[in-house]
């Protein structure tokens, strides 16, 4: 039942732990712990890893912080593994999560973290849309004192029709639902604190929601404009219908933020109310009878009274139904949407 597109975003609540308020400013690396993990999906990318990594040590290498990076290899059926591996071979900073298959971006990203060791979790895209180099200022915004940091791709290298007029009706839709206004919920290249992400579990296209359950989880968020470019190798993996998916992941995150621990209250209330809707047919029906001595089948009031009857108890049962489910789910936390055939530098 668990696939790459279930759409759920769950997270164990207790785990969420933030710095306080004083702590914030410095980052201290652990004695143990690289300062900054980079973490990267990839998927057929074979023309872009080397190069992507060049570009990598290029920029970390001016941020004065020991760092690693798991790129999480989503698959691919090209050469992108081989090409990693030799890499990783070389050097120890780079490691690797290979999959048995596809299981998708967000399921390669939440296997990233899984593995990640840094203090500072950077996800970025492998295709070289995002540049290392903003890696610095993002750093430092995080060091003002916020717990998450968003990229925000201000001048997107993307096509105008089937990428930038639906990626921003869908920004707009979610910053309004979502209450936290950022202009880019998609951007890849976001920088958090370690601890924004314990507990976190990621399902379908979810990662992009990842700030705003930050935000309702008590973090600081905010955004900063990154550079784009357009695509010079490999093909773009996603078409027009990732919106749609998008905007009914939001659906699931906001019912989940908001009824996950009572959703008798949602389905309850709109059963409640579809009785009032059915109680208030059925006297209708009956004064029309009895006081203008219309008959009842000369208007559409007993099959609504009967709809809405139904529709009622139907919506209470599911409410209940949902409550059972939303117990076993709290209890089944500990499953994975993905499976790992191999890694590289890691234990
Ligand atoms: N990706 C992945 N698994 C997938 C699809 C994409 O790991 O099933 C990776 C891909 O290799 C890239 C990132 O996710 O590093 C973003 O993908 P893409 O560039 O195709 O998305 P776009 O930038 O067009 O939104
Ligand atoms: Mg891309």
């Amino acid at each position: 039942m668990t696939t790459g597109s279930d759409l759920t975003l769950a997270t164990d609540a207790q785990t969420l732990t933030f710095a306080p308020e004083g702590n914030r400013k410095s980052i201290a690396a652990h004695p143990d712990r690289p300062g900054i993990s980079l973490v990267i999906p990839v998927y057929n990318e074979e023309e872009n890893v080397e190069l992507l990594y060049q570009k990598i040590v290029a920029a970390a290498e001016t941020l004065n912080r020991t760092w690693e990076v798991v790129l999480v290899d989503d698959g691919s059926q090209d050469k992108s593994f081989e090409k990693l591996e030799k890499i990783a071979l070389k050097d120890q900073r780079v490691k690797i999560v290979r999959f048995v298959r596809n299981f998708g971006q967000t399921a390669a990203l939440a296997a990233g973290i899984d593995h990640a060791k840094g203090s500072i979790i950077i996800p970025m895209d492998a295709d070289l849309q995002n540049d290392p180099a903003d890696i610095n200022m993002l750093i430092e915004k995080l060091e003002e004192g916020y717990d998450c940091v968003s990229g925000w791709r201000k001048n997107r290298k993307d096509g105008l029709v089937l990428r930038l007029i639906p990626s921003w009706t869908a920004n707009k839709i979610i910053s309004v639902i979502s209450g936290v206004p950022l202009h880019d919920y998609g951007c890849s290249l976001k920088a958090y604190r370690r601890e924004v992400l314990e507990g976190v579990r990621l399902y379908g296209e979810m990662h992009r929601f990842v700030p705003i359950y930050a935000h309702w989880m008590g973090a600081k968020v905010t955004e900063i404009p990154v550079n784009h470019f357009a695509r010079q190798f490999g093909q773009s993996k996603y078409g027009i219908n990732r919106t749609i998916k998008v905007v009914l992941d939001l659906i699931t995150i906001k019912f989940m933020s908001s009824y996950l621990t009572k959703p008798i209250y949602i389905f309850g209330s709109a059963g409640l109310w579809s009785l009032v809707a059915c109680a208030a047919a059925f006297t209708w029906m009956v004064v029309l009878k009895y006081g203008y001595g219309t008959s009842f089948i000369e208007t559409p009031l007993p099959v609504m009274v009967s709809m809405f009857f139904m529709v009622g108890i139907q919506l209470i049962l599911m409410g209940l139904l949902a409550e059972i489910l939303v117990r076993t789910y709290h209890e089944s936390q500990d499953k994975r949407v993905y499976t790992v055939k191999k890694t590289v530098n890691l234990d």
